[in-house]
């Protein structure tokens, strides 16, 4: 009998390629290989592709196109949106755009967040990380009340990657928008929303989001940037100078197939999200159903079960078990512990203990991310699998690294 392959359940850490963007995505490589700036023939085509990739990725956001500015991710979409603002709005006391040095963000951000701020303080910024509430979620009145005379830039996620946790980004942003008689900006890193939740730039005025194709079965190493152009017009300082590229925010050949794919991959979320969504859900609320029914509520926590959270993502802690040892005694599940266990005395993931989890119950804690392609079969197999190892190895605490 041959092994059957792992099933994949770590959707938040990236989805597989869906076959339809590939086929999109070929003739780029096989037959237009020109610059989409180069201005002969060739390059239009290349130039007519991107702009269609735009027009989609655009659509799927409420966006304009031209407030659409392709990356190779989201860390890299991240980074500009939080040191490009802080650089322009923040840089010398003494220039006519000059508001300040000061950065709120949540404790619970990605490190493609978390990094970027840390940085900045490196280099003389203030950064102030607000708390979620025990649910997991962060409240608008908490950013709000962070923000301060020299707040330049507010950064909160619209869903977590670890809990699945929604927090209303529009409210967030109607918050803090209108403070202290000027326009504070709002960033989103929205890679965990975008394709899975309606999101819709205008209707939650954002004025900076981050995206990645390859969390919306797109390839990877491509993603994008909605930058606000009016109401009011965002500015930013690049991080990479070049050829002027992307109406010279980000200079750089572009990936022509990249961009292509993630197009492509937009305008199938636009089309298969509800539907896609509404399945996923059931398998998720299925999959946490039965892992209760078979090991009882007093081993088997789910994680910010009160909050809003996207369909796909279920985060569940398993008492006294440490979840790293658990998920290396299951080789027939792919799935992740949500951060990297790096250390000895890991502590288990930062999200969970600042929604006030202790370090046992973060430590316990397995993310299960479904995707387009997980099918029945699989949850049911899946809770079998887990419950085998619990009743036949021991992956009690403590044991990491
Ligand atoms: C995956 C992820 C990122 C990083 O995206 P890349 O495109 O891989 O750079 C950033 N933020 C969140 C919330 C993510 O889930």
């Amino acid at each position: 009998m041959t092994p059957e392959p792992p099933i994949y359940l770590d959707h938040n850490a990236t989805t597989p390629v869906d076959a339809r963007v590939l086929d999109a995505m070929l003739p780029y490589f096989r037959d237009v290989a020109a610059n989409a700036s180069s201005t002969h023939a060739p390059g239009r085509a290349a130039a007519e592709a991107v702009d269609a990739a735009r027009r989609q990725v655009a659509e799927l956001i409420h966006a304009d196109p031209r407030e659409v500015v392709f990356t190779s991710g989201a860390t890299e979409a991240n980074n500009l949106a939080i040191k490009g603002v802080v650089g322009w709005y923040g840089n010398r006391d003494d220039a006519p755009n000059y508001r300040g040095r000061h950065v709120v963000t949540a404790s619970t951000e990605h490190t493609a967040v978390l990094d970027v701020c840390g940085r900045l303080v490196e280099q003389g910024c203030e950064v102030t990380y607000v708390d979620p509430a025990p649910t997991g979620v962060i409240e608008p009145a908490t950013v709000a009340d962070a923000v301060r005379d020299d707040t330049v830039l507010v950064s909160v996620m619209w869903v977590n990657n670890e809990t699945g946790v929604i927090n209303d980004i529009a409210a967030i942003a109607a918050a803090v928008r209108d403070r202290l008689g000027r326009h504070v900006l709002v960033h989103t890193d929205a890679t965990q929303a975008v394709g899975r939740v309606p999101v819709d730039v205008a209707a939650a005025h954002v004025d900076l989001l981050s995206c990645s194709a390859h969390k919306l079965y797109g390839p990877k190493g491509v993603g994008a940037l909605y930058v606000r152009r009016r109401d009011p017009r965002v500015r930013l300082t690049p991080l990479i100078d070049g050829g002027g590229h992307e109406r010279g925010v980000r200079s750089g050949t572009l990936n022509v197939p990249g961009v292509v794919g993630f197009g492509a991959a937009c305008a199938l979320c636009a089309q298969t999200m509800r539907h896609d969504m509404a399945r996923i859900a059931d398998l998720r609320d299925r999959l946490e159903a039965a892992l209760i029914a078979r090991l009882g509520d007093d081993r088997v926590r789910v994680i910010a079960a009160e909050a809003p959270r996207v369909p796909n993502t279920a985060n569940v802690a398993f008492a006294g078990v440490d979840a790293d040892r658990l998920l290396r005694a299951t080789p027939g599940i792919a799935a992740s512990t949500g951060a990297a266990c790096s250390a000895a005395n890991w502590q288990g993931s930062h999200v969970l203990r600042r929604m006030g989890l202790d370090d046992a119950v973060a430590r316990s804690a397995v993310r299960l991310s479904l995707g387009r392609d997980t099918t029945p079969h699989q949850i049911t197999r899946s809770v079998e699998l887990m419950t085998r190892t619990l009743a036949t190895a021991d992956v009690s605490t403590p044991a990491c690294g």
